[in-house]
């Protein structure tokens, strides 16, 4: 590619990262005490702001994905965006209790305690390759338990998205014992 291409591709991205962090809200001690929560509400009260991450998400997805896995909540939000654009089908990964039909859990340590995430039987097929999204990557520990959910059923981890990342909390390096290619918009 020719230098100045990539040059503006750089420039592009750091435009969008930008934009990014100034829709995102910092909302202290929510939901408790020492956490500062960053709020992605604001993002689609823009319009062209959430189109542009959709398009930004797409361009980073390795081609051989087959489906996109959405955790609960907002990794719904642009999980579902991001599957639309790329004509992926998409699945819920959801909190204990949400799901109707047959499903399958995994247990996994939270901070303070424990939580169960849950998904449908059957929408994984073995050696189909998985995208998990999330909105944002804290610890890892979400995105690893979801992980294990598509282990179960013989899916392929093949990549993780996420809108934002913390990196102070070293997410990656849990999430790199199953797959390398793991992708934030931005990162604090
Ligand atoms: P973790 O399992 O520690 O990587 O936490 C990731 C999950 O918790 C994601 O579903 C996030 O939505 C949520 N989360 C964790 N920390 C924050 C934070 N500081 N602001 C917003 N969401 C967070």
């Amino acid at each position: 590619m020719h230098p100045q291409k990539i040059i503006s591709i750089i420039a592009m991205e750091e435009v969008l990262e930008t934009r990014i962090k100034q829709a995102i809200r910092d909302v202290k001690d929510f939901p408790k005490k020492g956490i500062l929560f960053k709020d992605i509400t604001p993002i689609f009260l823009n319009a062209n702001l959430t189109r542009d991450i959709v398009d930004e998400m797409a361009k980073r997805i390795h081609p051989n994905i087959d489906i996109i896995c959405g955790i609960e909540s907002r990794g719904f939000l642009f999980g579902i965006l991001l599957a639309q654009k790329l004509e992926k089908p998409f699945v819920m990964i959801r909190k204990a209790g949400k799901l109707p039909a047959e499903k399958i859990a995994v247990q996994y340590k939270l901070e303070y305690g424990e939580a169960i995430i849950e998904m449908h039987k059957g929408f994984i097929q073995p050696n189909q390759r998985v995208l998990i999204h999330d909105d944002l990557l804290a610890t890892g520990g979400t995105a690893l338990a979801a992980s294990e959910l598509i282990r179960q059923q013989q899916g392929i981890v093949e990549q993780y998205s996420f809108l934002v990342e913390l990196s102070f909390l070293k997410g990656q390096e849990l999430l790199k014992t199953v797959s390398n290619q793991i992708d934030s918009l931005v990162i604090y």
